[in-house]
């Protein structure tokens, strides 16, 4: 599976997000194979401050975790991250500081996010 795939992959699973306004989805893949999937968590307070996500779960670490359970082995991992607007439009997925140091300490190799297109 093509990188370019992968990301409509993730495009799609972050469509399926059930929070109105921040639609995210994370996956971890390694090689062609889905190894943990995560969607953001509905309890999350996006209201406080932009960038700061109080509470919950974040999609990567979502992912990350279930990945983990997986028994997966952390080798030749990347993770793409999308987010989508209530329109299907696609949006800034860059993910946050805590997200990327365990991104990091997990040893994946790489990460790729969406942004928004202007
Ligand atoms: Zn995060």
């Amino acid at each position: 599976m093509t990188l370019k795939n992968k990301i409509l992959k993730t495009i799609e699973e972050a469509a399926k997000s059930k929070h109105r306004k921040f639609k995210l989805a994370a996956i971890v893949w390694q090689g062609s194979k889905v190894i943990g999937i995560g969607h953001n968590h509905y309890n999350i307070d996006f209201a406080t401050k932009p960038g700061k996500r109080k509470g919950g779960i974040h999609a990567e670490a979502l992912a990350i975790v279930r990945a983990n359970s997986n028994k997966a082995k952390w080798k030749h991992t990347i993770i793409t991250v999308a987010r989508v607007g209530k329109r299907g439009n696609i949006l800034e997925a860059k993910p946050c500081k805590d997200c990327m140091r365990l991104i990091e300490k997990m040893g994946i190799d790489k990460v790729y996010w969406t942004t928004e297109r202007k």
